[in-house]
């Protein structure tokens, strides 16, 4: 049967996505090369907020108008339990983001039957178990030849955070890790496909424990694995900003020089009401101590804003946090109260408009700041691993360096997709940096 996964949501959700892809191929099915081609089509949800869920959900709808074979797996799937077919009562199966690895077996169940007595409704929630199927791979079950540069792992699931606002918890479980040797493993056979880069998936990586193995030690044993070029990570919390993993950042140059360390306020009152853990004074001094590593190590970060009772003043205060810690990038979301978190009991005091306002102001912010940073790297030599012709401009290719800045270059003759290349910088843009090969 020919299938089509439509993802929303975080990189987790792609990680899924593909997995699913990988297992759903090794039972038969072919990837359709569009979803109009598509008899089953698999919506991965996501319900971090409530928009992220009505979109999922309303895309759902339409494909069971048009007739298709429908599956929704992921986040909302575990918020909603059986309440999804309410809002979908045609809708076929239903998956939680743990319980993946049962798709296979309920497409084989609702297909091996005339389409007039189709199964409709199947719900698979589960709890906490252990996916099985973490690693399955579209690269180790597809014929011909793979050419991802690119390729998430997953390192850990689940969290134990709970944070105030957070949904994550409810409906990706308790924290697990996954075995160590698992990983590496995983990381060499896909090097061996010609992976070039990876990037390790967990909502706290920096805590990674398995049986005293850390996540040093698991960069350590990365960097060994042949062919491998990159190693990257999310997300990172400053905590783990220990000696220890500056230490494997010394020792491992494979390891990109870019975190990912979500702030979600530079407000102290913000930050103790959402559970964070860390103080912004905390948070500045992480982020100096890897600036002070590589001057030019990149930090990026996710902020909230319009937070039950955050006030003008705890705003300027995240304002001036993020001009302090000068970040590469930002991705700012406006506050959406998830039932049952702790902060959904508070009153959403914040107007609609006054957090697309905070939205607007952080978002020119950091157009500002983007170009003030990038205009620093004009002249420099960055190393690049390529990843093919730049969207905009075909005759143009464009990768990545370490710091995760997108750069754009010429000439591209020669070049081959997954190799590195030393890039001049002549031009800065907020989000894009220009130049040629030397
Ligand atoms: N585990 C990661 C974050 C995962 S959720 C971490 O702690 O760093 C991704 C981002 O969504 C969060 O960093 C946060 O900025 C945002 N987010 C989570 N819940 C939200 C909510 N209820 N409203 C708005 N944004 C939210
Ligand atoms: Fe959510 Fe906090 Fe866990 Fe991140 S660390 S997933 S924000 S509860």
């Amino acid at each position: 049967m020919k299938f089509h996964i439509h993802t929303y949501g975080c990189q987790m959700n792609v990680r899924d996505s593909e997995a699913v892809e990988a297992l759903l191929i090794a039972e038969g099915h072919e990837k359709a090369s569009n979803e109009e081609e598509a008899q089953l089509v698999i919506v991965n949800s996501c319900t971090v907020r409530q928009k992220a869920e009505d979109k999922a959900l309303g895309k759902a709808g339409n494909l069971i108008a048009d007739g298709k074979i429908t599956g929704v797996m992921g986040c909302a799937v575990k918020r909603l339990g059986a309440d999804i077919f309410r809002r979908l009562p045609a809708l076929h199966f239903a998956v939680g983001p743990r319980m993946f690895s049962r798709i296979p077996d309920i497409v084989e169940r609702i297909t091996s039957v005339p389409a007039a007595v189709m199964p409709r409704r199947i719900l698979e929630v589960g709890e906490n178990e252990i996916p099985k199927g973490l690693g399955a791979h579209p690269s180790a079950v597809c014929t011909g030849t793979f050419s991802d540069v690119h390729s998430f792992v997953t390192v850990m699931i689940g969290c134990d955070n709970r944070c105030s606002y957070c949904i994550v918890p409810d409906v990706r479980g308790h924290e697990w890790c996954r075995p160590f040797d698992e990983i590496v493993s995983e990381v060499k056979s896909l090097a061996e496909r010609g992976v070039k880069e990876v990037c390790l998936l967990g909502q706290s990586v920096l805590r990674y424990n398995d049986s005293g193995k850390t996540f040093p030690d698991l960069l350590r044993a990365l960097q060994e694995i042949d062919g491998l070029l990159r190693i990257r990570f999310t997300s990172a919390h400053p905590s783990g900003c220990t000696d220890e993993l500056l230490s494997a950042y010394r020792d491992c140059p494979k390891v990109c020089r870019h975190l990912h360390l979500p702030v979600q306020s530079g407000s102290n009152r913000i930050l103790s009401e959402m559970g964070r853990r860390y103080t912004r004074e905390e948070y500045l001094k992480a982020v100096a101590k890897m600036r002070a590593f590589d001057p030019q190590f990149a930090v990026t970060t996710d902020v909230i804003v319009g937070y039950p009772g955050e006030s003008e003043e705890d705003f300027e205060m995240t304002r001036s946090l993020m001009d302090e810690a000068l970040f590469d990038n930002s991705f700012i979301f406006k506050y959406s109260p998830r039932p049952g978190t702790k902060s959904s009991l508070m009153e959403d005091d914040v107007s609609k408009e006054e957090k697309e306002r905070r939205n607007q102001v952080l978002l020119s912010d950091q157009e500002r700041r983007g170009i003030e940073l990038n205009s620093r790297l004009i002249n420099s030599v960055r190393r690049v691993l390529v990843e093919g012709p730049s969207k905009r401009k075909s005759e143009r290719w464009s990768g990545r360096d370490s710091g995760n800045r997108i750069v754009v270059f010429e000439p591209c003759e020669g070049i081959s997709v997954g190799s590195e290349v030393d890039v001049k910088i002549l031009e800065a843009h907020a989000q894009v940096l220009v130049g040629e090969i030397v």
